[in-house]
């Protein structure tokens, strides 16, 4: 299906060459939004093309299926034409039958999604639920180290469920990217925050984005939610290397000869890892059966500046079989619970920077994040003993300002920059 948009001076002369889908400001001026063939069931480029379209225009004309997605936009009146002839009838305006009604977009807010896991299911590991709780509160990237079965996946799979609700802008912009996406957008993906986890064998078009027509990657997809990369040394090198600048700016540009075309990614990347390529290097039993040289070598395959982009990196340990035994009877506290400190959190971020402390600038992040004068020291001596680079230490300082804001301090104090230099040594000291 052609989507392109044209300008007309006169309205209601739509049924003469392509059908003419939206139409109608005050101004005079007329805008289309022109389709190939009204019937056309690729609903995907609906939503997109009511968003981008709805500036000036306060009607919009579709294929009947997809009228609920694009009604979705707010302003604009939205119409579904079964066919050519119907919308013909209804733009002369000649039979008082033949008009058709707006369409509301009743059908989403009547799809509730599936709740999504809650951490309520998840016992033990509070070190790794308060790691996860403060990447929520600050939008930071997350690492997790763990042998197999200490509930990584598990963990990053309910991260979207502490973030804050998605305003009406936010869920407007994933609507339209999923639905002009290859997967497409379905009621039950109104409001939710993506979670996407592609696998370890994706290639570079796959993740960043490519192919020709230009079409966005798994880092688009997740915008505004979560990108969850497990088994991290397994992607490519050169993969991994690609994601670099689009985490760090929220956005990727895609170069080919003949065009160029920008897709947002402002999500957030969970990224899991064993710590070997066995998966039980330190395990207290021994289970371990790498050479040293091997463990290097597995470690090595993630760049340094890669790693330097996830502020949090944190060791999840495999549950001692105590603690297995106590889950059937145990109850944590639930994904509810924690995502009211990460919106308070969140709210003072935005009132102070208008963004997230991941978000923060060099500069920002100079302004905004200093600690007391114990909080400055220990930073100093920590940056010293693990040799951080600069946009280490400003990490560091981000998540400390995070912590601080979780607990509702003005400015950073000692705990809290010994609490975020924590989750900065899984790699410092191996
Ligand atoms: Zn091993």
């Amino acid at each position: 299906m052609a989507c392109g948009t044209a300008r007309a001076q006169s309205s209601g002369s739509a049924c003469g060459e392509a059908p003419a889908l939206s139409r109608g400001n005050a101004a005079g001026e007329n805008e289309f939004v022109r389709h190939a063939d009204v019937s056309a069931d690729e609903s995907r480029v609906a939503v997109a093309s009511a968003r981008r379209e709805h500036h000036g225009v306060h009607e919009l004309y579709l294929p009947a299926q997809n009228a609920a997605e694009a009604a979705l936009v707010p302003g604009v009146a939205v119409y579904g034409a079964a066919d050519l002839r119907s919308l013909c009838a209804h733009l002369a305006g000649e039979d008082p039958d033949a008009r058709l009604a707006p369409v509301h977009a009743s059908a989403f807010d009547a799809a509730p999604a599936a709740p999504p896991p809650d951490m309520a299911d998840v016992i033990g590991q509070r070190g790794a639920r308060r790691a996860l709780e403060v990447a929520a509160a600050g939008g930071h990237h997350l690492l997790m180290v763990g042998p197999p079965g200490a509930g990584k996946s598990m963990l990053a799979a309910r991260l979207p469920g502490l973030l804050p609700p998605m305003t009406d802008d936010e869920a407007l912009a994933s609507a339209a990217l999923l639905s002009a996406s290859a997967i497409g957008f379905t009621p039950q993906q109104w409001r939710q925050r993506p979670f996407r986890a592609p696998h370890h064998s994706s290639s570079a078009a796959a993740l960043i984005g490519g192919r020709n027509p230009p079409q966005p990657g798994e880092i688009t997809l997740a915008h505004l939610g979560v990108l969850f990369l497990d088994e991290l040394p397994e992607f490519d090198r050169h993969v991994l290397e690609t994601l670099r600048e689009p985490l760090e700016v929220g956005a990727i540009t895609i170069s080919r000869a003949a065009w160029q075309t920008d897709f947002p990614a402002a999500c957030q990347l969970v990224a899991a890892m064993n710590p070997c390529p066995c998966g039980w290097r330190g395990d207290p039993a021994g289970r371990c059966r790498c050479t040293p040289e091997s463990a290097a070598r597995y470690l090595r395959k993630l760049s340094g500046p890669l790693l330097d982009r996830i502020d949090i990196q944190i060791e999840i340990p495999a549950l001692p079989p105590a603690e297995l035994a106590a889950r059937a009877s145990a109850s944590a506290e639930s994904s509810a619970a924690i995502a009211l400190r990460v919106q308070a959190a969140r709210k003072r971020q935005l009132a102070r920077q208008g963004k997230t402390n991941r978000e923060l600038t060099g500069r920002e992040t100079d302004a905004v994040c200093r600690p007391d004068a114990a909080g400055e020291t220990l930073l100093r001596e920590a940056g010293e003993r693990f040799g951080w680079s600069a946009r280490a230490h400003y990490r560091v300082l981000k998540v400390a300002r995070t912590i601080a804001d979780l607990a509702g301090m003005p400015t950073p104090e000692a705990a809290h920059v010994a609490e975020a230099v924590q989750y900065r040594r899984v790699f410092a000291e191996r």
